[in-house]
């Protein structure tokens, strides 16, 4: 199935549903980071919800960013997503395979409890709006359903998952979350509280090749499809990005790197790819600085 994020409505405008799948955006992820089961999943599941969130922007610039701190062994989970769709983010540690006694990823043990989640949404405004929750399981969807809660005040279900075959491939990924639009009926609480007891892993219904808008009416019937998305993992670094940034480095440092003789390499964070710069760009970069700064 096509990666991508179906919005919908149900129960006469009172609640808002979004399923996304992205098994191609994880995957792509996971080789770009060339993670482990467990960092992967953790990673999927935080980008699959940044996805779903930015798929609500008006304008292709805004951006909105997830960040996990839970002190676990995968360390920090980065995930960011702008309103055309482009997702990217990293997990600090991306050799983590930890399995449950059940035979589950530990996608919790790996993020750990002892942290937060801290949500930015930049607008394109002066300030962007940053929140931060307490995590409450580290197993991304109730962090992500406690944030909404507390945060935007919209009582939410999220289920999210990321499936990884034997061979250590993402075999199926994606997240449906719906949620309560205010002055929701007695009756459409119920009714979400009863679609929230029978919810299957999101996963296993994308793994079997079920449509998203399949997906949502399972659980809502009257389902009124109102968008679909497009979602890739897109990273925009360039070496060119990365040559700004060495010249903002101090002259001191580049001299020094230069005096080294042995080049710069530098690691994009968010897709892993390396850039390298000889001494002679690295002299370059020098000169151009210089230049700037006598003018
Ligand atoms: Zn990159």
């Amino acid at each position: 199935m096509k990666d991508g994020i179906v919005i919908a409505e149900a129960m006469h405008g009172e609640v808002r549903i979004h399923a996304a799948c992205t098994t191609q955006l994880v995957e792509e992820a996971r080789i770009h980071h060339t993670a482990m089961p467990t960092s992967i999943a953790a990673l999927g599941r935080v980008m699959t919800v940044t996805a779903i969130m930015a798929s609500d922007l008006k304008n292709k610039k805004e951006k909105v960013q997830a960040v996990f701190n839970g002190k676990g062994p995968i360390g920090t989970v980065l995930a960011q997503a702008d309103g055309s769709g482009n997702v990217k983010g990293f997990a600090a540690n991306p050799n983590v395979y930890l399995v449950r006694k059940d035979g589950h990823l530990a996608v919790g043990e790996g993020i750990g409890t002892d942290g937060t989640l801290t949500v930015t949404r930049d607008m394109g405004l002066k300030e962007p709006f940053t929140s931060t929750v307490a995590l409450q399981s580290g197993e991304v969807g109730d962090d992500f359903a406690y944030y909404y809660a507390l945060s935007e005040q919209v009582p939410s279900v999220v289920g999210v998952g990321v499936l990884v075959n034997p061979q250590g491939k993402v075999q199926a990924a994606g997240g449906l979350i719906y949620q309560l639009m205010p002055k929701a009926s007695e009756e459409t609480i119920e009714f979400c509280e009863a679609a929230a007891k029978a919810q299957r892993p999101v996963s296993e219904l994308i793994d079997k090749g079920t449509d998203l808008e399949e997906v949502i009416r399972t659980y809502f019937p009257d389902a009124n499809v109102l968008a679909h998305r497009d979602v890739r993992f897109y990273c925009g670094c360039s070496k060119e990005k990365f040559m700004d940034s060495l010249s903002a480095l101090h002259e001191k440092d580049l001299q020094e790197m230069i005096d080294d003789g042995k080049g710069a390499e530098i690691v994009c964070q968010y897709c892993s790819t390396k850039y390298n710069f000889s001494t002679e760009e690295l002299k370059e970069i020098l000169e151009k600085k210089h230049r700037v700064e006598d003018r």
